[in-house]
């Protein structure tokens, strides 16, 4: 059934994906758009800054945002990547509820249901179950069950962002959701994210893989100097921010060891996402308690304010 008007039949909008880290939306919105815009982590909370991601079709135009996860504000930090997250389910035309089909619904599933309930706006919510690919035909119609009273009204559907499975059925059901309207942005911009904020997502994440759990959130990466060398090279400064002198040690590790390897893994990343060669320089600097800074959180490009 198609809606006309003046944008004839052509539709677009904005589908805010949420979900507790580690569910695996970066992943689903890395293989939506076929390319890695999304910095990929096995920890949690990589995603920090709200980010677009734009699909586009001879149907439609779907503009994905991909929320930073929502969890305890301790820090000004978490406070900032909380507010992000609530205004773009309350400035969302569809909600991807996004869930690990693998477990069973926790605490952190439960309040994102409520949070997600309790929009008085009117919009279309879909209960995506992710990860089925691990899980029995039985199984997959408990855990259906069980997430579906976390959210009644949503409609549910079952894919594997991993391995590719039922996404074109996403695609499909979410268009059929979005409102009529105009192309937003020209059809080759697949993000609003530039490739150096990419880069330091990727150094981040890079460091997020090597390190202990206690370093990562008090890592912040700045990109000093970003030179087109010409079309495949490119070249890379950046610092890499802790919060103690221990952390430093820990980051670059015994005779540098660590932080080579975080620098390999960064520029293989990058590489791959920029599609040419990369020379990258890395450095460590101690910037004393930058999560509680509100001048600090700036410079590091966490400006306030929500929206799309
Ligand atoms: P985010 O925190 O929600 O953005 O999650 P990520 O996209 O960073 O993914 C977290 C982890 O889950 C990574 O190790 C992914 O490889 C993994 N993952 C994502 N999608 C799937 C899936 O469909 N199946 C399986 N088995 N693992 C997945
Ligand atoms: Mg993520």
């Amino acid at each position: 059934m198609s809606e006309k008007n003046e944008y004839g039949e052509y539709k677009s909008g904005y589908v805010a994906i949420a979900g507790k880290p580690n569910v695996g939306k970066s992943t689903l919105m890395n293989k939506l758009l076929h390319q890695k815009v999304a910095a990929v982590s096995i920890k949690p909370q990589t995603t920090r800054k709200r980010q677009l991601g734009i699909l586009t079709s001879e149907k439609a135009q779907i503009i994905f945002v991909d929320t930073p996860g929502l969890h305890r504000p301790d820090y000004k930090l978490s406070k900032f990547i909380n507010s992000e997250a609530l205004a773009a389910l309350h400035n969302a035309d569809v909600i991807l509820f996004l869930v690990d089909a693998s477990q069973t619904p926790d605490g952190e599933d439960e309040s994102l249901g409520c949070e997600i309930g309790s929009i008085r706006t009117k919009k279309t919510v879909i209960l995506v179950l992710n990860k089925s690919e691990l899980l029995s035909a039985t199984e997959k119609r408990v855990r259906g069950e069980q997430y579906q009273e976390l959210v009644p009204d949503a409609i549910k559907i079952e894919i594997s962002a991993l391995k590719d499975e039922n996404l074109d059925g996403l695609i499909t059901l979410i268009t059929e959701q979005l409102p009529p309207g105009p192309q937003y942005f020209p059809k080759e911009q697949i993000t609003d994210y530039y490739e150096r904020e990419i880069a330091a997502d990727l150094i981040r994440a890079a460091c997020l893989y090597y390190l202990q759990d206690e370093i990562p959130h008090s890592i912040a990466i700045r990109i000093d100097e970003f030179l087109e060398r010409d079309e495949d090279n490119a070249y890379i400064a950046a610092t890499i921010f802790v919060e103690r002198e221990s952390h430093k040690g820990m980051v670059i590790g015994k005779g540098g060891e660590m932080l080579k390897k975080i620098g390999t893994l960064a520029r293989l990343e990058i590489e791959a996402m920029s599609g040419r060669k990369i020379y990258l320089e890395l450095r460590v600097k101690v910037e004393k308690n930058w999560r509680n800074n509100a001048t600090l959180l700036k410079r590091f490009g966490y400006t306030a304010g929500g929206g799309i």
